[in-house]
């Protein structure tokens, strides 16, 4: 079985800059198409899991959205990443939804469709909702922090600064791996 990188979109792959509805918004965060890119090739399959409740706050359109998202894809793939999948809640909070994180209604759904190992798996994201999404799936966790969202202490198993730490984390838990089946 395949071993996923879940990955939040805004303020962690890019820029967090509010309701997301003009691609031009779209910026890569440092160091992140990189690290990812390197990811990929290792064998992890990255699949996006996104909010995206300015759709049913009605501030932003399903084809604002896409368009977003459209031009996320191709910033990627012109850095050489490949996103496995993305899913997205464009529910209100208060709509009680099935799908909105921290609910694992994704994750499980991307680990029912690509045959997913949750259990190897990690959650990379930049709020408290990311963090309990992937630890409710049974996934692996990093905070990666920013100033928008103050980190909580002992949420997630790992606090990263940026995607040279992500990298870090993840390549110390390889060789933890190794070590521990050989
Ligand atoms: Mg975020
Ligand atoms: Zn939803």
């Amino acid at each position: 079985m395949t071993r996923a990188l879940f990955l939040d979109r805004d303020g962690t792959v890019i820029e967090d800059r509010g309701y997301m509805h003009d691609p031009d918004l779209v910026q890569l965060l440092p160091g992140a198409a990189g690290v990812l890119r390197g990811l990929e090739r290792e064998g992890w399959a990255l699949v996006m899991v996104s909010n995206q409740s300015g759709v049913g706050r009605g501030l932003i359109t399903p084809a604002e959205m896409e368009a977003v998202h459209s031009r996320f894809l191709n910033v990627m793939r012109g850095a050489g990443v490949g996103i496995t999948a993305s899913y997205f809640c464009v529910h209100r909070p208060d709509e009680a939804c099935h799908c909105r994180k921290p609910s694992t209604f994704h994750v499980e759904q991307a680990a029912r469709e690509f045959g997913l190992d949750l259990g190897k798996s990690w959650m990379i994201g930049d709020r408290r909702s990311d963090v309990l999404c992937g630890r409710n799936a049974g996934c692996r966790t990093i905070w990666l922090s920013n100033p928008l969202f103050p980190v909580v202490e002992g949420l997630a198993d790992y606090v990263a600064a940026n995607w040279g730490e992500v990298r870090t984390i993840l390549a110390s838990h390889a060789d933890a791996d190794a070590a521990a089946s050989a």
